[in-house]
């Protein structure tokens, strides 16, 4: 699939006043900085689509595209940020849970993991509260121009293993460069799948 048009409908911080549930979506989360908004914009061909985040902890809202008038693309505030207060985290991670819970619409969460990092007990916890509620997702492993070959071999291989401390199977991911346009053909050739099936 390409992406011919991407058109932003709303930002907002309230899950009653996201678009109509009347399409497939696709939202997109993960710590701040591991390259989410570079991984929007590569797969939307656009250099600024979504804010690259200069500031961490600044986008705290829900963002909603429409894709070639067919599909959502969803942009979710990251997580963890150690800088925002305990209380303000608490209650955004709140709104983040209940979007994720109660959007029917929402075919697949897409995880962001930075391919550099070792695996981050934030991270671990947020996809093992994903598995038990039973929210379709896959991981995306970032930046991995970064890394040589071996390299990422290696941490996706240590990754797997931290992973398999709690599941059984790995989920499903996709390794993604914003630099090089690695993963761009595959998440978007899922995603059309998804939509066909
Ligand atoms: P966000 O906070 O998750 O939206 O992260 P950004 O997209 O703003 O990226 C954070 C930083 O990582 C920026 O300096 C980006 O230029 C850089 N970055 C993001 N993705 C990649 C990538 O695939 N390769 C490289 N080399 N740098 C990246």
């Amino acid at each position: 699939m390409e992406i011919k048009e991407a058109q932003f409908i709303v930002s907002n911080s309230d899950v009653a006043k996201c678009p109509a549930a009347d399409r497939p979506e696709y939202a997109f989360i993960g710590r701040s900085n591991v390259g989410k908004s570079s991984l929007i914009n590569m797969l939307t061909n656009k250099k600024n689509l979504a804010k690259t985040s200069g500031r961490p902890g600044k986008t705290q809202l829900i963002n909603h595209f429409l894709i070639n008038k067919e599909w959502y693309l969803v942009d979710l505030p990251g997580y963890g940020y150690a800088k925002v207060p305990k209380a303000e985290r608490l209650k955004w991670e709140k709104f983040l849970r209940r979007y994720i819970l109660k959007r029917e619409n929402l075919y697949c969460l897409f995880v962001l993991i930075d391919s550099r990092h070792e695996a981050q007990n934030v991270d671990l916890e947020f996809m093992e509260w994903l598995g038990i509620s039973e929210i379709p997702f896959s991981i995306v492993f970032t930046k991995t121009d970064k890394l040589k070959p071996e390299e990422l071999e290696a941490n996706l291989k240590a990754y797997e293993a931290k992973m398999f401390e709690t599941w059984d199977t790995m989920p499903g991911y996709f390794i993604s460069s914003a630099e090089s346009g690695t993963g761009k053909e595959e998440i978007l050739d899922f995603i059309e799948n998804v939509n066909q099936n």
